[in-house]
């Protein structure tokens, strides 16, 4: 190998994981982290959930009146479709 060309080499870099997860690789980089890995991704574990960090689903649900606070969430949501398809 050609000298001072190639970048330093970690063979126990660690990676980091959102849910916690945490294990040893090989990389150019001493600490990488992650927010999906291979024990919490849906395809792996099999359950749905989605990675809403901007509270947009939540957004979505309260808007169109899908959450178990009754019909009061549902008449505003039918009042805002009204008001936008009239305009
Ligand atoms: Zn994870």
């Amino acid at each position: 190998m050609k000298s001072d060309i190639h970048p330093r080499y970690y063979d126990d870099a660690k990676v980091i994981c959102s849910c916690g997860n945490t294990w040893t690789t090989g990389s150019t980089r001493p600490e990488i982290r992650v927010e999906l890995c291979s024990t919490c991704h849906p395809f792996f574990t099999g359950q749905q959930r989605i990675v809403d960090s901007a509270g947009q689903v939540e957004r979505f649900h309260r808007r169109f009146g899908l959450t178990s606070e009754g019909s009061e969430a549902s008449d505003a949501a039918t009042a805002e479709i009204a008001e936008a398809t009239a305009g």
